[in-house]
């Protein structure tokens, strides 16, 4: 298989074939994100695909779940995916999933039918970061779109029938705008209504142009125990109807996963009894300072 610079998926791609699209990130330019920085983006040879499913054809034959890598391999044009389907489906006939990440850039280049033909072709399992539901911390994040934005592609993804994830950063927007951030970041889940959130602390990242702003004083970091007084507030603003809360990645300090809205009690409980249990001097302290690429 063929993987060039640094490969990320999303922790519940853990047992997909994971097929290189794509090297690097289309923007690479995000504020907090040190993912694909040594990385420069190039779209992978279709000969190198071809090689790849033939390989993974042959070690994985029964594999049901595809993940394209790398940073937004949905920044590809439509035909170039609907090939790459045709081509996943020929080798390895069980897949039911064709997942990616995706900018919401990304989406609104594609028209409603060519949107439409990809969820036809298996695409099912897109991955947004949207991550924030406030104009002025997208446009902190370098995010290169504004909520409105977002809403316009989640509604058009949803009419075209293709299913997402989207990935929120709590305590993103400081320690002063807490109650802010996250009803803006549940009002914009709620109308999104995604398969899927993935939630996670802002990460300070070595290389990151965030390091810079906060050595300057032009951004302050929430400490661990306003992360998690965000995640309680967002969640208990969260009305969704069928829609897993994904909190289990290495970066969440109190780990919960749950459907919503049927376990969103027991995921408070379990979030406010976790922050309970850690020790003071923890909360107080900025949280997962230099876990590179993290955020993913
Ligand atoms: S967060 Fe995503 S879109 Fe932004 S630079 Fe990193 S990989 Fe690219």
């Amino acid at each position: 298989m063929h993987y060039d610079g640094m490969t990320f998926r999303p922790p519940y791609e853990a047992g997909s074939l994971l097929l290189q699209v794509t090297r690097g990130c289309s923007h690479n330019a995000c504020t907090f994100c040190s993912m694909y920085r040594e990385v420069s983006f190039a779209i992978s040879p279709l000969e190198e695909i071809v090689d790849d499913l033939a390989e993974a054809a042959w070690e994985f034959p029964g594999v049901s779940r595809v993940f394209l890598v790398n940073g937004d391999a949905f920044c590809l044009p439509a035909d170039a995916l609907l090939n790459i389907a045709e081509m996943i489906h020929e080798a390895l006939p069980n897949v039911r999933s064709i997942g990616c990440y995706a900018r919401i850039p990304n989406v609104s280049s594609k028209t409603d039918g060519e949107l439409a033909a990809l969820a036809a072709a298996g695409y099912n399992n897109i991955n947004i970061g949207v991550e924030s539901g406030l104009d002025d911390v997208l446009a902190f994040m370098n995010k290169c779109f504004t909520v409105d934005d977002a809403l316009r592609q989640f509604e058009r993804l949803h009419a075209a029938g293709l299913p997402f994830n989207v990935n929120i950063i709590n305590a993103a927007a400081g320690p002063k705008r807490i109650a802010e951030h996250a009803a803006a970041n549940a009002a914009v889940v709620n109308a999104a209504q995604p398969t899927l959130i993935f939630v996670s602390p802002l990460h300070v990242d070595p290389g990151t142009p965030l390091v810079g702003l906060i050595e300057r004083g032009e951004f302050e970091e929430c400490t661990l125990g306003q992360y998690l007084e965000e995640e309680i507030a967002f969640l208990e603003d969260l009305e969704l109807d069928d829609c897993v809360f994904f909190g289990v990645h290495v970066s969440n300090p109190v780990p919960v996963n749950g459907w919503l809205p049927r376990d969103k009690e027991a995921l408070l409980a379990a979030l406010r009894a976790g922050m309970a249990r850690i020790p003071q001097a923890e909360l107080d302290a900025h949280p997962n300072k230099g876990t590179e690429g993290s955020l993913r």
